[in-house]
């Protein structure tokens, strides 16, 4: 028997978007010269004007955000400085119903995910670094450690509040003061967040945010005034910001792509290996650097588990990103669009099998259904690029060992999964595989307690923990 779902859409109500918005600088709104359009990807409705930042405001909030270091935040003891951050804590909470609609709206992830996922785990965020602050001395980083000063944060579309949260939180518990960029497609989150600094009492020029594209963010990059950059993105601009920073005194953290693999061994649980398959892919449209976009399973299984994984995406449903029964919302722009359909072309050229399950999809605005393709190998593109869309590349092992080569074999290292009824097999396993998280009979748990970051061609350092708060850090002598 089958339910049919009546629509249960959250109202807009709680939302007030500006027509026009200007850059967060030195604890005002400054008025921005040119500007461009921030869409709604679920409706195509062009939802504000956004400032396009210039040199001269990168000059202003570099300028704002030392004065405020300068005058008022290396003043201040970690127990004040905590004290902000408990305060943006709350109010994201008090917020949060508001937050979770902007961020459906500018970004397309359903209202769901939203509201139980980005919100409060940027809230939990801001409580756990809150805790930090009057404590460095016993984080083990030495009683020398100092801030490195103004900080430079550039953050993806993804998860766009999120991401401001892991940025912002650890660097003002450390003392920093921050120019943040959220992504060109979803800054109306941050541009929120502004608000809540101001209702926080934040000191102004604590937190600067700039609005604009790609050219903002390199001339953040590349400011003089730009003691450390902290970048979360493509592997592709990682790798520009790299180069950019070599031979100057800049620290930086880069938080970049993945392939990650899903192993699936033969003892697992099925069902509950499927239900981890499906949101490993398929939550926040598959638009998440850990994804678990490579499902590696063990060939002996293999037939019955794409058999059930089938019959399990026939459920997922795909719409409306308000509505409260939604599984998987829009794409969150058409350029991710037309990368996702250009990549699974080139799934079928090269001979791998795709499924869909039959899905009606709205006719305005960015949509891709979810989708696996069979009989990949490991030369395929889907196989070794980063579709970061809901796309599943299958693959299939005959020995333990063979599971583990085929997940390493990829330029990525972010994070991995472990499917199997043995403890013995899931430690060895997590020995063997090179990724900085790996998660077993799970996937997709986020604690701010817990480090997050990757090997090779997934970045430099951690963020979240311990390890996270020293990357906000200059001296850090562990003792
Ligand atoms: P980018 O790496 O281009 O964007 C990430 C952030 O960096 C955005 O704020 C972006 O601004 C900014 N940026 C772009 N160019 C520069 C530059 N030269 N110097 C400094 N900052 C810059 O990712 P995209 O959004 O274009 O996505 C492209 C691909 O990257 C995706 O298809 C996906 O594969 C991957 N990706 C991975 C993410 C991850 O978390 N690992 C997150 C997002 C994307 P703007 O948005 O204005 O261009």
């Amino acid at each position: 028997m089958t339910f049919e779902y009546a629509p249960a859409p959250e109202s807009r109500a709680s939302v007030s978007i500006k027509p026009k918005y200007g850059h967060y600088i030195g604890g005002k709104f400054v008025a921005g010269e040119k500007h461009f359009p921030t869409i709604n990807p679920a409706t195509e409705e062009v939802l504000s004007s956004i400032a396009l930042g210039s040199k001269k405001d990168i000059d202003a909030a570099v300028k704002a955000a030392k004065k405020a270091l300068d005058i008022h935040w290396s003043k201040l003891s970690g127990r004040e400085r905590g004290k902000y951050l408990f305060r943006i804590a709350r109010i994201l909470q008090e917020r949060a119903r508001e937050f979770a609609v902007l961020e459906s709206l500018d970004n397309g992830k359903p209202i769901r995910e939203s509201r139980d996922v980005d919100v409060p785990l940027a809230a939990a965020h801001f409580f756990y670094h809150a805790g930090w602050a009057d404590k460095l001395e016993f984080a083990g980083v030495g009683t020398k450690a100092k801030p490195h000063g103004v900080v430079g944060q550039i953050i993806p579309w993804n998860f766009p509040l999120l991401m401001l949260a892991w940025k912002v939180a650890p660097a003002l518990a450390t003392g920093n003061t921050v120019v943040l960029k959220p992504a060109e497609t979803t800054p109306l989150t941050a541009l929120l967040f502004a608000e809540v600094c101001e209702q926080a009492g934040l000191p102004a020029g604590v937190v600067n945010i700039v609005t604009g594209d790609g050219s903002t963010g390199a001339l953040i990059v590349n400011h003089p005034g730009i003691n450390k950059i902290a970048f979360t993105g493509s592997t592709e601009v990682g790798k520009i910001i790299a180069e950019s920073v070599a031979g100057t005194s800049k620290s930086v953290t880069l938080e970049l792509g993945g392939k990650a693999a899903n192993i699936v061994f033969e003892d697992a649980a099925i069902d509950e290996s499927v239900e981890g398959i499906v949101n490993g892919i398929f939550f926040n449209q598959g638009h998440v650097c850990c994804a678990g976009s490579r499902l590696i399973i063990q060939e002996s299984i293999s037939n019955e588990f794409i058999k059930k994984l089938q019959k399990r995406m026939e459920k997922i449903r795909v719409g409306d990103p308000l509505d409260k029964n939604t599984d998987l919302g829009a794409i969150n722009s058409r350029s991710q669009l037309e990368k996702i359909k250009e990549l699974s072309l080139a799934g079928d050229a090269e001979g791998a099998e795709r499924w869909s399950p039959q899905c009606s999809m709205p006719d305005k605005g960015f949509w891709f259904a979810p989708t696996i393709f069979t009989g990949v190998t490991q030369s395929h593109r889907i196989a070794r690029e980063e579709i970061f869309g809901p796309v599943l590349s299958v693959l299939t092992f005959r020995t333990p060992q063979e599971g583990i080569d085929k997940a390493n074999n990829t330029p990525f290292g972010l994070s991995a999964g472990v499917w199997s009824d043995k403890g013995s097999k899931t430690l060895w396993a997590a020995q063997k595989l090179k990724a900085g998280v790996i998660w077993t009979n799970t996937f997709n748990k986020f604690d701010p307690t817990s480090p997050f970051g990757g090997y090779k061609e997934s970045g430099w350092g951690r963020e979240g923990g311990r390890h996270g708060l020293t990357a906000y850090l200059k001296g850090v002598t562990h003792e």
